[in-house]
């Protein structure tokens, strides 16, 4: 057995590694060792999810942005960005075509956007969960006052992601502006889990300037946060960012932590995120074999897909759509996995809410 294949094993175990072993761990593994943990992560997902795969319909609301993250497409320094807002008949026509299709999860994802103030937003989910009671709602609307989440919360949204991006401070210096701070984000995630949300959160894999460090670190912050839910998907470049020159994320070190985080946070709901789909064809697929167990086909109204280019080519069409899940499902089939009608909530929420409230 190789050292790398023996700190998979104790991570497996230990549900942590110190930071020095994690950035080892992710500086040298090799082809056989990301299988190694590939097989380990599909076996703790297996048992734990079997072979279900969880759909969430993502309804992108708006690309108007307060932030100016570095890295985004959207951000508020980009003049070329195309801007749009849905309003309360888009979101509904978008919930109703994705129930149909057997959606029972919607994410709301947008820039952060002040028009979109509380009562709308408490107006938007209350009718939305009226209509769909079965149904989850998940938002993605960045940082907002503790007093926003418990508004929100109490309209009836199930679900808030917000990644942390890097648990590195001076990594997110060198991705934000000054006034956008690890620690407002850090303060609004412990806020959203002591209002009750699940939570999710997660970064970008091969983002400008991020070594193993930083990605030890996020995996260090992952097992003390114990998120409901992780996204990770590579970096991709825009070409009207501040990184435009930079190289995309590779497809082999997501895979790879991926596993890693199933292997430490086995009952987690993790994505196969666009951006997979986006750098490699099979993404998706390589992605849930690789420990994820969810994906989010884009439900927007095709005429503002375009305009929510967070980077360069992302995927919309094709296993990304909504409207297209036959080819979804047809591909988890291929690859063994069954695409299921169901709100795919995490297992342990009530048992966490209540310990964390503590
Ligand atoms: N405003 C909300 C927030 O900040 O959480 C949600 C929208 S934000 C655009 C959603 C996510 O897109 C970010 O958390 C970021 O990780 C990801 N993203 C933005 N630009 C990206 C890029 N160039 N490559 C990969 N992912 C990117």
């Amino acid at each position: 057995m190789t050292r790398n294949e023996m700190l998979i094993r104790k991570l497996s175990r230990d549900k942590v590694l110190s930071l020095e072993e994690f950035a080892s761990l992710i500086d040298s593994f090799t082809p056989y060792e990301l299988s190694y943990a590939q097989s380990l992560a599909g076996d703790i997902r297996e048992e734990i999810y079997g072979n279900k795969v969880y759909i969430r319909g993502l309804i992108e609301l708006s690309s108007y942005c307060a932030c100016d993250c570095l890295y985004c497409g959207i951000r508020r320094g980009n003049p070329n960005a195309k801007r749009y807002r849905l309003n309360m008949d888009d979101v509904l026509e978008c919930c109703e075509k994705g129930y149909q299709l057997g959606f029972r999860t919607f994410v709301m994802q947008g820039g952060e956007d002040a028009f979109y103030d509380d009562d709308k937003l408490v107006e938007l989910i209350t009718v939305i969960k009226r209509k769909y009671p079965e149904c989850a709602l998940t938002l993605s609307l960045g940082e907002r006052p503790a007093e926003s989440y418990r508004r929100l919360y109490e309209a009836g949204a199930d679900r808030y992601l917000l990644r942390h991006e890097t648990a590195d401070e001076e990594h997110y210096r060198k991705l934000h502006p000054k006034g956008e701070e690890l620690s407002g984000r850090m303060e609004s995630l412990r806020k959203l889990k002591e209002t009750g949300f699940q939570v999710g959160t997660g970064f970008m894999v091969g983002s400008p300037h991020q070594d193993s460090l930083c990605l030890a670190k996020d995996m260090v912050f992952l097992s003390d946060f114990k998120p409901e839910m992780v996204g990770i998907g590579p970096f991709v470049p825009h070409h009207e960012s501040v990184f435009r020159d930079f190289q995309s994320g590779s497809v082999e070190l997501t895979l790879f932590m991926l596993s890693l985080i199933r292997i430490m946070l086995p009952y987690a709901l993790i994505p196969a995120t666009t951006s997979l789909g986006t750098v490699d064809g099979l993404g998706r697929e390589k992605g849930i074999c690789s420990g994820a167990n969810v994906v989010m086909p884009n439900l927007s109204p095709l005429a503002v897909r375009k305009k929510y280019m967070l980077y360069d080519n992302k995927a919309f069409t094709g296993t990304e759509a909504a409207e297209s899940l036959s080819l979804l499902r047809a591909s988890m089939e291929r690859i063994g996995f069954e695409v299921v009608t169901d709100r795919g909530d995490h297992p342990l929420k009530e048992i966490w809410q209540m310990s964390y409230s503590k």
